[in-house]
């Protein structure tokens, strides 16, 4: 008996059963609400549903079937769970036919609190209708049998029972709602687990839609958006990047959602910013939240950026092995902290995420390396072949002038027999880049073979190619090649200039007229340019 508190009140009004309650209630109150509390934060470790319209009507529909037949182990005239709910007890479920009231119960109140605060079970023989307030339109006085259900030493609710006043509860109907308490508690277990699996379902849903989405990105820059829209989604955030700029290939990109858009030209981390602190130091991550984002208040991004100064950022590295690929973060504007399990998301999303931008930059660089020449780094022949006809193609039909020049190192032989073929190919190099210094970035500069070049000129008048042409020869003429110590090589270069519609309206006579007026100028005494005749 002693495990019991049996309370027998027999009371013929409300108030009676308020004043024996309520010193009851007094007295514990601190407790009720330290296990509320206790409670609230349990339930809180529940993620939110978002097929809570989904999960409700099973769980509930769960419930009256166990209350239904603890309604007839109990021979109650009805049975209802109340679950412990930000301080209010709220009828989750019933045994079928009895209806509940839909708003909370104090939890702290009359017999509740006291079955609550206690966490036993309490007995009453009669209860007048009025005191009977989870049940929606009692009428006649009842006996009532209130049993806690407890979980992990607090209490998350209360088994409520009700029959006629003839026939009062007794120690056998305790055993009995025991049970059940214990059955709704493993029932809350089994739920609040079906729950997290599904939070888990819906988080890997969104990683994996953002997968999708990064693989139907054309280029990196669209799955890098992808990228950074899905960390955004996932974490819940208003403000989110993701910065390309491995250590290993050359692709300064920046997308941000949310954030201003950056200028044209911001293709580095900037210092005194967070993103510049992590690309700089050994740790895989940041994250900033409570005090350490005051304590240390940096921008996250670039020095001028407005964000709350409470802000709470999650800044990860995007890796392969050692090799940085670039940077990710999201920002909240809220005070609220990432839930551990969507941060967890997140930093599983930017690992897949890092695989598939690694993967893409791999496909771009063997892209580039079909295209370019090995030795010089600048277009190859057949990307001249295929670039030339589409070039010529698209300044005849906008009816805009197109260049061409061929260029070649003169008496280039007699460099090689004289310093040796390395020596030779560091000046083709050399040569390469005083080429492309001179010419603009949307020229298109390319090895045509051994010691020749051609440059695609586009939207260029003869006049303005002839002089960038000079230019070019007396770039490559003026300095010496200085490879080592005491070795200089003077080195210097014929060129042919044709031009689109000046010289020639077709296609394939700019290319031999450009080739015709650069073999003029070897015969004419090379270091020269020459102009190809109209035709
Ligand atoms: P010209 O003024 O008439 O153009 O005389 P040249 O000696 O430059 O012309 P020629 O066509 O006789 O010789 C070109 C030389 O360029 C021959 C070839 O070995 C050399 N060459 C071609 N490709 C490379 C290369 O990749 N590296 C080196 N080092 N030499 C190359
Ligand atoms: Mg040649
Ligand atoms: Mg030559």
């Amino acid at each position: 008996m002693d495990n019991f508190l049996i309370i027998m009140i027999v009371t013929t009004g409300t108030a009676g059963l308020a004043a024996g309650a309520g010193a009851a209630w007094m007295l514990s109150r601190k407790k009720v609400r330290g296990a509320a509390e206790e409670a609230g934060r349990s339930t809180e470790l529940l993620p939110p549903d978002e097929n809570e319209e989904h999960r409700v009507p099973s769980f509930s529909l769960l419930v009256s079937q166990i209350l239904g037949i603890q309604r007839q182990s109990l021979n109650a005239d009805g049975v209802v769970y109340l679950r412990l709910e930000n301080g209010g007890l709220i009828a989750v479920g019933a045994s079928p036919g009895t209806e509940t009231r839909e708003t909370a119960v104090q939890s702290s109140e009359g017999l509740y609190g006291i079955a609550m605060n206690e966490e036993k079970e309490v007995i009453a023989e009669i209860v007048q209708p009025q005191a009977l307030r989870h049940l929606k339109d009692p009428k006649e006085p009842c006996s009532v049998i209130y049993y806690p259900v407890i979980r992990r030493g607090s209490c998350i609710g209360l088994l409520a029972a009700h029959r006629g006043v003839s026939e009062p509860f007794s120690s056998k109907d305790i055993l009995s709602a025991k049970r059940g308490a214990r059955f709704l508690d493993e029932l809350e277990i089994f739920a609040s687990r079906s729950r997290k699996l599904e939070y888990l379902r819906v988080r890997s849903e969104k990683r994996d839609t953002g997968i999708v989405e990064m693989l139907r990105g054309k280029d990196l820059s669209e799955m890098a958006d992808a990228a950074a829209k899905t960390l955004a989604n996932i974490l819940g955030c208003r403000f989110s990047f993701v910065f390309l700029l491995s250590s290993k290939h050359e692709y300064p990109y920046l997308v941000t959602h949310g954030f201003p858009p950056p200028p044209d030209d911001f293709n580095r981390p900037e210092p005194g910013t967070w993103a510049f602190w992590l690309f700089a130091h050994q740790d895989d991550y940041v994250l900033l939240q409570g005090s350490a984002a005051k304590e240390t208040p940096m921008p996250i991004l670039r020095r001028d950026e407005k964000l709350p100064a409470d802000r709470i950022a999650l800044i990860q590295k995007l890796k392969s092995g050692d090799d940085i690929l670039g940077i990710a973060g999201a920002v909240t504007t809220e005070k609220e902290p990432f839930a551990p399990e969507d941060r967890d998301s997140a930093q599983l999303f930017l690992k897949e995420a890092s695989a598939l931008i690694e993967l893409s930059m791999i496909n771009l660089e063997n892209k580039q390396l079909a295209i370019k020449d090995g030795l010089t780094g600048l277009y190859n022949r057949r990307y001249f072949d295929e670039t030339y006809h589409k070039e010529f193609k698209r300044a005849e039909r906008s009816a805009e002038p197109l260049s061409l020049m061929m260029f070649d190192v003169d008496h280039f032989k007699k460099i090689n027999d004289t310093h040796g073929h390395p020596l030779g190919d560091s000046v083709l190099k050399e040569i390469s880049q005083r080429l492309s210094a001179n010419l603009r970035e949307t020229d298109i500069l390319c090895r045509y073979g051994g010691e020749e070049f051609a440059a695609i000129l586009p939207n260029c008048r003869i006049q303005e190619a002839s002089e960038v042409a000079e230019r070019v020869r007396c770039a490559v003429q003026d300095a010496a090649v200085k490879l080592m110590p005491g070795t200089e090589i003077p080195v210097t270069i014929s060129i042919g200039v044709s031009a689109f519609p000046e010289t020639t309206p077709s296609e394939k006579h700019l290319l031999e007229s450009a080739d015709a007026a650069l073999y003029e100028a070897k015969k004419t005494g090379r270091n020269r340019l020459v102009l190809a005749r109209k035709r």
